[in-house]
């Protein structure tokens, strides 16, 4: 991981603080300005998915209209903000991404992705969580993503869906079905 060109400790040359370029990585995931002692620590960054079942149990997907990974699936969602929790970044994104709204959320589970943007790893966790909507038909694609689309678990083309993450959130489903 640290081999990588996008890695945090191959990217960061200054100090963020004062600008110094005496900003050595200390460790696979930290860094230490030697000018001003600041410290700066890689944390993976956190994430939400939203699970939207329709009447025929088929799980919503979106298709990605920005970079990375145009024009493949993946599932709504995005990057939790600072001090909001998982349940309010999932029904702000849903609201952003589709213009609906979604309650009586529930957590299912959690994977890890490296999602590289603009040459830059982002290490994410992204949590998945099950939630219900009676908008499904008022739905518009905004934002970030193109269009929307419905599958069973079992019939996505796994290799539609770029991020490993995702890619793991589904066959948990697959794997959980009739449990959750
Ligand atoms: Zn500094």
């Amino acid at each position: 991981m640290v081999n990588s060109k996008t890695h945090p400790v191959n990217v960061f040359k200054y100090c963020p603080r004062c600008g110094s370029a005496n900003f050595p990585a200390t460790g696979s995931r930290s860094f230490k300005c030697n000018d001003c002692s600041f410290n700066y620590y890689i944390n993976a960054s956190a994430a939400v998915a939203v699970l939207l079942f329709n009447e025929k149990g088929e799980l919503l997907f979106t298709r990605r209209a920005i970079e990375p990974h145009f024009g493949q699936l993946d599932l709504p969602g995005g990057f939790i903000d600072p001090m909001e929790t998982g349940e309010q970044a999932a029904i702000r994104e849903i609201q952003e991404e589709l213009g609906i709204q979604i309650h009586s959320l529930r957590y299912f589970c959690s994977y890890p992705n490296e999602y590289v943007f603009s040459g830059f790893s982002v290490y994410t966790l992204d949590l998945a969580f099950l939630a219900q909507t009676e908008g499904l038909h008022q739905m518009t694609a905004m934002d970030d993503i193109s269009s929307f689309e419905f599958y069973k678990p079992q019939d996505v083309n796994l290799e539609e869906l770029p991020s490993i993450s995702m890619k793991n959130i589904i066959k948990e489903l697959i794997q959980r079905e009739g449990t959750y």
